[in-house]
Order: C-alpha cells, then sequence, then structure tokens
C-alpha cells in the first residue's frame, strides 16, 4: 500500500506507510511492542548484524509501527529517510548533536522556539560548540556571517510566538556552497502546508506532538533528512540508542490519517478568528502570516500551501494585569503549553530576542484556534476582551487622574 510520492499530500497521508497485506488484511498497521527479535539460527541472526538502519532487528532501532510512521514522514517530506525521537525537543536537540563538534560554529534564528535557544546556549556552548543567532529576516545576506567553521544553520518559519516568516530558498542558496547543513524546524505548518526540503534545507525536524498526533495525547519528534545528512542522524540514533515507543508512534499515524481534514479546519478557524480580532479595538496588530498585513505574507504565499491554526496577536498597550484578566476570562479557551491538539489555547507570550528584529509595543497572546465552531470562539473572545476594554479604559482614567 505505499504510495506514489507524485500523489497530492492528502493520497499520501491516507496511504503512506500502510501494509494490511503483512497484517491479514488490517486496514492499520498494528502496534508491535518488543524487544527480542528470534532468529531462525545462528546465520540468519549473524547477518542481520549488518542489515541497515531501520530494519527489524531489535526493539532500539524500532518494530513495524516505527517504520510505518518513518516510511509515510520520509515520502510526505520527500526525504531520505527519518529518525523518530520521543519529543520534538529531542528531535531538535539530537540533530543538532549529530551535525555539529566541538569547536564548530551555529547560526540560529533569533525567532527559534525558545527551548532551542535554552539547548543551544547551554547544552551545545558547553560542548565547545560556537553559537550565535540571526535576524529572521536575512535571506541570502547571512552569508556574511559565516565563519570558516560554521557547520548548520538552525532556521524556524514561521518563528516562535512573532510569527517571522524565513526566506529558506535564499538561505539554502548560502549554505549549499559551503555544505553547510540548513535544518528546518517545520513543525507550525507540518509537511501539509510547507515542504522545507523542497525549498532547499537538508534536514526538517518536527514536533509531532503538535499536529501528527493531532489530539493532546502524545510527545513525539521526527527529523526527515536528506542525504547524505540522513546518515549522520541515522549512526548517531543507532549509536546513541534513540527510539519512539510504538504505542506513540501508532498515535502519530492515526493522527496522519486524518491530518489534512484537521488542518484545514484549523485554518479556516484561524482565518475567522484572526480577521475579527484585526478590526477589534483592543488589538493592533495580527501575527499570522497568512494575513495580509503580516510582514512575511509574500513568503507565506510563495513556500506554503495552508497555513495552521497558531497565530499571535499583540494588544494595544494596557496594564499587564489586565492581559491576565482577558486570558483568564476565556472560556474555551485552555491555558496551557503545546498546541495542535484539537482544542483552542491561549497563552500570554514574552517573545526573548538578542539580535534586534521586530519590537512590540503592546502585549503579546498566542492562540491556537482548534477545531469549535469560530462562531462560539468568537463570542468568547468578545465577553472576555470587553473585560479588557473596561480594565484599559479604567486603568488610563487611574493614569490620567494622578
Ligand atoms: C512544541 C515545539 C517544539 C518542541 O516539541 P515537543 O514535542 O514539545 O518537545 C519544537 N519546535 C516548535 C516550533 C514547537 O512549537
Amino acid at each position: 500500500m505505499t504510495s506514489d510520492r507524485s500523489h497530492h499530500p492528502d493520497t499520501i497521508l491516507a496511504h503512506a506507510g500502510r501494509k494490511p497485506a503483512e497484517f491479514g488484511g488490517v486496514v492499520n498497521t498494528p502496534v508491535v511492542r518488543a524487544s527480542t527479535i528470534l532468529y531462525p539460527d545462528v546465520e540468519a541472526y549473524r547477518a542481520s548484524r549488518s542489515i541497515k538502519f531501520g530494519s527489524l532487528r531489535y526493539g532500539r532501532y524500532g518494530t513495524q509501527t516505527a517504520m510505518a510512521l518513518v516510511e509515510a514522514m520520509t515520502e510526505l517530506e520527500g526525504g531520505d529517510g527519518a529518525v523518530l525521537h520521543p519529543s520534538g525537543l529531542a528531535a531538535i536537540a539530537m540533530t543538532l548533536r549529530a551535525l555539529l563538534s566541538p569547536g564548530d560554529h551555529l547560526l540560529v534564528v533569533d525567532s527559534v522556539y525558545a527551548p532551542t535557544r535554552a539547548f543551544c546556549d547551554g547544552q551545545l556552548a558547553m560542548q565547545g560548540i560556537e553559537v550565535s543567532y540571526y535576524d529572521p529576516a536575512l535571506g541570502a545576506d547571512i552569508a556574511g556571517l559565516f565563519k570558516p567553521n560554521t557547520r548548520v544553520v538552525f532556521a524556524e518559519s514561521p518563528g516562535s510566538l512573532t510569527f517571522d516568516m524565513q526566506d529558506m530558498p535564499a538561505l539554502s542558496s548560502a549554505c549549499r556552497p559551503r555544505e553547510i547543513a540548513l535544518v528546518v524546524d517545520g513543525t507550525w505548518a507540518t509537511p501539509l502546508f510547507c515542504k522545507p526540503l523542497s525549498l532547499g534545507a537538508d534536514v526538517v525536524v518536527h514536533s509531532a506532538t503538535k499536529y501528527i498526533v493531532g489530539h493532546s495525547d502524545a510527545m513525539l519528534g521526527v527529523a526527515v533528512a536528506r542525504d547524505p545528512w540522513r546518515l549522520k542522524l541515522e549512526k548517531f540514533a543507532a549509536l546513541n540508542g534513540i527510539i519512539a515507543g510504538p504505542d506513540d508512534c501508532w498515535l502519530a499515524l492515526r493522527g496522519l490519517r486524518s491530518m489534512g481534514a484537521r488542518l484545514r479546519q484549523h485554518q479556516d478557524c484561524a482565518m475567522g478568528l484572526s480577521s475579527w480580532l484585526g478590526v477589534h479595538p483592543a488589538v493592533r496588530r495580527i501575527l499570522y502570516p497568512a494575513h495580509r498585513s503580516h510582514p512575511g505574507h509574500p513568503i507565506w504565499r510563495r513556500d506554503f500551501t495552508g497555513a495552521s491554526g497558531l497565530f499571535g496577536v499583540e494588544l494595544v498597550p494596557c496594564d499587564p494585569g489586565a492581559v491576565d484578566r482577558f486570558i483568564d476570562a476565556l472560556t474555551l479557551f485552555g491555558i496551557g503549553s503545546s498546541w495542535g491538539g484539537y482544542e483552542s489555547l491561549v497563552l500570554p507570550a514574552s517573545p526573548m530576542r538578542t539580535v534586534g528584529g521586530k519590537t512590540f509595543e503592546g502585549p503579546l497572546v498566542r492562540l491556537h484556534a482548534g477545531l469549535e465552531h469560530p462562531d462560539d470562539l468568537i463570542a468568547d473572545l468578545e465577553q472576555a476582551l470587553a473585560q479588557l476594554d473596561s480594565a484599559t479604559r479604567q486603568g488610563q482614567e487611574n493614569h490620567h487622574g494622578k
């Protein structure tokens, strides 16, 4: 049932990694739990020692469930292979470790996911890897920041919390001639809405915890790579004993089958909410690449085929307590880390930036548009923003009264 890479992504989502004939006709690849794999004789056992990564030999290299997910993700991204990790952060951290050695230089986008920054500044720096940050607006001009020891550029498009878009083809044009690996965190778009490898990236990493699993009930990471980088990642995973559990892989496979339908509904919902918020007097700016006002909109139109449900809002300046009260007043938006499940979420956002870029006068709030009906979510936002309005007015009156 292996699908054809020329098929549309929706078709690949339905068919990739499924092998009913191997499981008595069962539609879904089952959860295969195993440590020991038995061999018929010593000769077969010896032969298995030299076979390639990703074949059935011992549970630590994955079973049919993990292999089905590897196959599906590789096909979706158009890569040469994939490595599974116990979380998205592990996929990022282990990919960077695999590609860097002491003395190497790493360039990371300034709008990177905060735990990625913490890993680079802490763990990688401790290992003698030089880490510096670049403005997300840089394209091919990133070459000006290259040093003789630059080995990896780590991009994330759009970036976390501020949703800055990155020109991946331009970054790639600077990296390729110098054999610098371009690694992209593609979590926001999923392979359905953007394929970084086709835009010149060498490795794409995902927090599958988000839209791929899609139901807020498992942690999982994936790195899909093209050769020769793929071989480095596989070797590193094998030597370090990195594996994702079959139950989590199965949840990710189940998530993939409906991801196209879910993502389009997340997109419709986020478009509805962001358009409504964009004209609300309490809102200063919408941070959503699909929104016409977004500075990265032209790049999004050129390189992406859709937008997911996560976006930011810059409110008009008000006191921080009022923002907390607005968030607390929402009844349909849960307050919590992560996103990509079917439910709507909200968090206050305070991005850390070290190389300039965009600045914000008002407080930032991050919203995840879930699969609820947008009218109900808008009504919820309306009543909660009314509280912010009155709080802001009161704040201004107090301020003027002083
Ligand atoms: C959540 C997230 C991660 C980390 O994934 P986990 O599965 O939570 O470890 C990495 N990158 C981005 C952009 C994320 O949003």
